[in-house]
């Protein structure tokens, strides 16, 4: 904002003589800051939302995601899923988001699209992600693997030790505060663990200073509704954590 401007404006404000108290406050600061030689007043940052980064800092990315979504897209590390994917499936979202949602492997309709969880049960969890007062690009979504593994079988080891680094490059690029891991296949690859999924839900684990929140995959919430109100508790819980105030209901 130009000062010059502004006094102006409040020249003009004078003249009819309707400045209020604070109008001439303001001028009175203005004037004194002309006085001082400063003769700009830079524009203020915009407020992020709540689920965005909360400090400039974040917003230096590591490594700029289009740089390995450019080389996954070339990656034929499993042979046989990169002899009958469609595309890879890199991710989508906020490059900045505080919350990254982590799903194991691509299907049929992200396989086709390009995007993750765009089928019945990503529709889903973008009602889950609603739910929360958030949408889909506050948020960012991938999986452990960016190929689809024929017949929608769960990775194997050796796919998902080589899918890995794009997934540990993408968090360094995101640096996002909370992961959600949805489903026991993405909860229990990111934490190396055997534990059930209805053992890692419900509290917080960590992987590489980031905090982790395992629950339900969408799907296993398609063919069996009732631990819907499970996967409510554990985004209350996340939601809490963040600093999100959910709607009472
Ligand atoms: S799953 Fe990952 S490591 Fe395997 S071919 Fe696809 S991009 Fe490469």
């Amino acid at each position: 904002m130009a000062v010059r401007n502004a006094n102006e404006k409040n020249a003009k404000g004078k003249a009819k003589s309707t400045r209020t108290p604070s109008g001439r406050a303001v001028a009175q600061r203005l004037e004194s800051l002309q006085r001082a030689g400063i003769t700009h007043i830079p524009k203020a940052a915009q407020t992020p939302s709540t689920a965005q980064l909360p400090d400039a800092d974040r917003q230096t990315s590591g490594e700029d995601l289009e740089i390995i979504a450019a080389e996954v897209a070339q990656c034929v590390r499993c042979e046989e899923l990169a002899q009958t994917r469609t595309q890879t499936v890199f991710g989508v979202g906020n490059p900045h988001a505080r919350l990254v949602f982590l799903g194991e492997a691509p299907g049929a309709d992200e396989d086709r699209e390009g995007i993750p969880f765009v089928g019945r049960a990503g529709q889903l969890l973008t009602k889950i992600i609603e739910a929360c007062t958030l949408s889909r690009d506050d948020v960012y979504i991938l999986n452990i693997l960016k190929c689809r593994p024929p017949g929608n079988r769960n990775p194997s080891p050796s796919e998902s030790d080589n899918c890995r680094e794009y997934l540990n490059r993408q968090l360094a690029a995101i640096k996002p505060e909370y992961i959600c891991c949805l489903g026991s296949v993405a909860a229990q690859n990111l934490l190396d663990t055997d534990t059930p999924i209805g053992k890692l839900r419900g509290s917080f684990h960590d992987y590489q200073g980031i905090k982790v929140l395992c629950t339900y995959h969408p799907a296993y919430l398609l063919r069996n509704p009732p631990a819907k109100r499970m996967v409510w508790e554990d985004m209350q819980i996340l939601m809490a954590e963040m600093g999100i105030e959910l709607p009472a209901k």
